[in-house]
């Protein structure tokens, strides 16, 4: 069954935080012992807040350096037709900070990278918009808006993980993509600003966009004590909404401290599906939750570059 993960930190951890790359969770070993095809690779650089005070571009820079490292090769073409039966990389971009308020700063990186998505923001106010982590108010600045036009022509998803509400109801308003949440869980389960509120999962599944589980223990849980059955809980719950083509995986490995017992690392996704599997979803709609939903999304944004 093909796997596809919306979000890790590896890039983050190797390059800035000096983890080995063989002492990283993602890793190219256990990447193809859980069976993940696809493995999206964040550009992390919300980290330091608004500019002057970070390097969001070096650091963007650095975290191309840790590429090879990371030891997984990264597709910067069009996607292939079918989805990759070996583990294969994305890129996407958390924190719009290493863009420096400058769409020639987008096409350069774009031009290297083929960025499939972009959190617009982390959790710091940026030259886009503002973060959940600050209050839902206070929605996209002019240049958010103009980014999004540029994201709509290049087709980089919008993503709303990290976004506050405010944002988050602006890029319904105004991008032709439609929203995605590479990683972030349900706000009426587990109360905290990161996860989304039933409105927001409404609104993705209306624009057919792709809600990614997070695995961090603390958004699956306010006692953060999480196990298998509490991201069960999360999927239940989307598929409620009926999120049945928009749900799908959002690690978050390398940027958690803690995860559900048999959900530690890539190797373990089977895990995650076993459980959903014994909960009595069927085997379609474990294909679709495990890699499909994700790869549409991604294939829909490829089609629509200008
Ligand atoms: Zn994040």
């Amino acid at each position: 069954m093909f796997i596809a993960d919306a979000h890790c930190d590896t890039l983050y951890a190797i390059a800035i935080e000096g983890t080995k790359p063989a002492d990283c969770v993602v890793t190219p070993a256990r990447l193809k012992q859980g069976g993940v095809g696809l493995q999206t690779y964040a550009l992390f650089c919300g980290k330091h807040g608004p500019a002057p005070a970070g390097h969001p571009r070096a650091d963007a820079l650095a975290m191309l350096k840790a590429v090879e490292q990371a030891g997984v090769p990264i597709l910067t073409g069009d996607l292939p037709d079918a989805p990759p039966e070996v583990p294969t990389g994305v890129f996407s971009c958390e924190g719009g900070e290493m863009f420096e308020g400058s769409l020639a700063r987008l096409e350069e990186f774009q031009q290297r990278l083929r960025l499939r998505m972009i959190a617009l923001t982390w959790n710091f106010e940026n030259e886009i918009g503002h973060p959940a982590a600050e209050g839902p108010d206070g929605g996209l600045k002019p240049f958010g808006f103009e980014l999004l036009r540029a994201m709509d022509r290049e087709g980089i998803l919008p993503d709303v993980s990290h976004l506050n509400e405010a944002g988050f109801w602006d890029v319904c308003e105004r991008a032709a993509l439609p929203p995605i949440a590479s990683h972030s869980d349900c706000r009426w389960l587990c109360d905290v600003p990161r996860n989304l509120r039933k409105e927001q999962v409404r609104a993705i599944v209306e624009r057919g966009g792709f809600i990614g589980v997070n695995f961090y223990s603390d958004f699956l849980r306010e006692d953060a004590h999480a196990t298998l059955d509490d991201v069960v809980r999360h999927v239940d719950a989307l598929m409620e909404m009926g999120a049945e083509k928009v749900v799908g995986f959002g690690s978050d490995f390398d940027g958690i401290e803690h995860w559900p017992e048999g959900l530690a690392h890539p190797g373990e996704f089977p895990n995650a599906l076993d459980a959903l599997r014994r909960r009595g979803y069927s085997e379609d709609t474990l294909r679709d939750l495990a890699g499909l939903n994700l790869w549409r999304v991604l294939k829909r944004a490829e089609a629509a570059r200008g």
